[in-house]
């Protein structure tokens, strides 16, 4: 199974977490690449491919200056610009660039409207990469599970140095900049069972962003079809349940129904 995003840029959808989003996905529009490779991914599984194109910085551009002239036009003003699509935006060799371009053409066109960066957190110590998300309005990070083998499971790391310690070190450096994003679910995968909602797993969360500081926090569960077939949603009144401990620790949660 594979969903993917045929356009550089997609929508504007309504978005159940960042309201009338125009998406922009930076990846290939006929693969899916990503430094991580969920099991609940909505784009399916990684395509397993060494040449792919990404779209240039300038293409980009072009095409977001022309569908925001027309929403303009339209008085259908996007609430956010959200970098999202057929994997990890961050990949980009150019992300930091169009970013900057980004910001310049919502700040002329349509200055009200948020720019969203939806990243799966495993690029962050790259320097130009945590430059550019330090520049937009949502910079939303993944963190699934603060308990190793559970993240291993679930999100499927294809970089041998992501681990929870290592994602926590890096998220710290935001000083409190950042938005944790966190996928709640059940299932079981590779012969085990997987369940990021029990009380060890909900305490070490809570533990974890403790450490991390994060603005806010979103929580979310399944929504689509998923790669593999075994996985259960949550439903959203164990969701809220979630969010009121996390929210006894002082934290700014939003669930997504
Ligand atoms: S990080 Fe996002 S794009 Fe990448 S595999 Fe996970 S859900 Fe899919």
């Amino acid at each position: 199974m594979q969903n993917l995003f045929d356009q550089v840029i997609f929508g504007p959808i309504h978005s159940r977490r960042l309201g009338l989003s125009l998406g922009v996905n930076l990846l290939p529009v006929d693969a899916k690449i990503c430094s991580f490779d969920c099991i609940y991914c909505e784009c399916g599984f990684n395509t397993s491919m060494k040449d792919f194109n990404f779209p240039m910085r300038n293409e980009v551009k072009v095409i977001l200056t022309r569908k925001l002239s027309l929403m303009v036009a339209a008085g259908e003003l996007p609430d956010v610009i959200t970098f999202a699509g057929n994997g990890e935006p961050t990949l980009h060799p150019d992300f930091e660039g169009i970013i900057d371009d980004t910001i310049a053409l919502r700040n002329e066109l349509c200055p009200s409207a948020k720019v969203s960066v939806l990243s799966n957190s495993t690029r962050v110590h790259k320097p130009h990469i945590f430059s550019a998300l330090q520049k937009v309005d949502n910079n939303i990070l993944k963190f699934d599970s603060a308990i190793d083998r559970t993240m291993k499971l679930i999100d499927q790391p294809v970089g041998k140095h992501i681990d929870v310690a290592w994602l926590i070190a890096e998220l710290q450096k935001f000083e409190g900049n950042l938005i944790i994003q966190t996928m709640f679910l059940r299932g079981e995968h590779q012969g085990e069972k997987i369940d990021n909602t029990t009380d060890i797993e909900i305490n070490a969360w809570i533990e974890a962003l403790k450490k991390i500081h994060p603005k806010q926090v979103m929580i979310y569960s399944l929504d689509r079809e998923t790669p593999i077939q075994s996985l259960q949603k949550v439903e959203v009144d164990e969701l809220n349940a979630i969010a009121e401990r996390a929210r006894a620790s002082g934290f700014e949660v939003s669930v997504a129904g």
